[in-house]
């Protein structure tokens, strides 16, 4: 398990020879804002990336990271583990005068891995990769019950007072968070306001 994966691109430089590095991280170091940040996988994630020459001092980078990401449920906020099988296709560009590599974004709109020591860190182009093609949201069950809205009980684990008090059909209609949506219903009286009182 390597700390920080790199890949020695030395040999590509001077004689167009293609590159390739393979293993696993546990997690990977990487900055957002000038702050260090640590992405951690529940398990060994594989990675397997292959440069290969352009023209100039350009290359293309192609592979596959497979990190398996921990993210809240959206309903009652347990730890989820989430797989990603992730494709990577990226132009890189060769700056001796660069610093730690970056991703650039070229007239064409699309993305270009900017480095300048040839023994490239690919620590924050796999994080922010990942980061990227993250769900933004997950459920931990499709039939996640969520949390009471009054006392933050775990439905999951059993009802309280309060989810006894109206039909569970109405219940769970209020707690869903339809996938794809935002966050419509995270005020916590919001759930209640959309309760069919009893007309008398
Ligand atoms: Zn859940
Ligand atoms: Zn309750």
């Amino acid at each position: 398990m390597n700390d920080s994966p790199r890949i020695h691109l030395g040999s590509l430089l001077r004689s167009s020879d293609d590159a390739h590095a393979e293993g696993t991280l546990d997690h990977l170091h990487y900055e957002q804002g000038g702050q260090p940040q640590t992405l951690t996988f529940t398990e060994p994630a594989a990675y397997d990336i292959d440069v290969n020459a352009l023209s100039g001092n350009e290359m293309y980078l192609q592979g596959t990271f497979e990190p398996t990401v921990v993210m809240e449920c959206a309903r009652c906020l347990r730890e989820v583990p989430v797989p990603l099988e992730l494709t990577l296709g990226t132009l890189m560009r060769y700056e001796p005068s660069a610093d730690a590599p970056y991703l650039e974004e070229a007239e064409t709109g699309e993305e270009v891995l900017v480095f300048g020591d040839p023994n490239v860190d690919l620590s924050s182009y796999l994080a922010e990769t990942t980061l990227l093609q993250s769900p933004l949201s997950v459920l931990h069950d499709p039939e996640c019950k969520g949390l009471c809205q009054i006392c933050g009980q775990d439905l999951n684990e059993g009802s309280c007072e309060h989810m006894a008090a109206v039909p569970v059909e109405e219940i769970d209609d209020n707690l869903g968070i339809p996938e794809g949506t935002t966050h419509a219903r995270q005020t916590p009286f919001a759930a209640l306001r959309d309760l069919k009182l009893p007309e008398d």
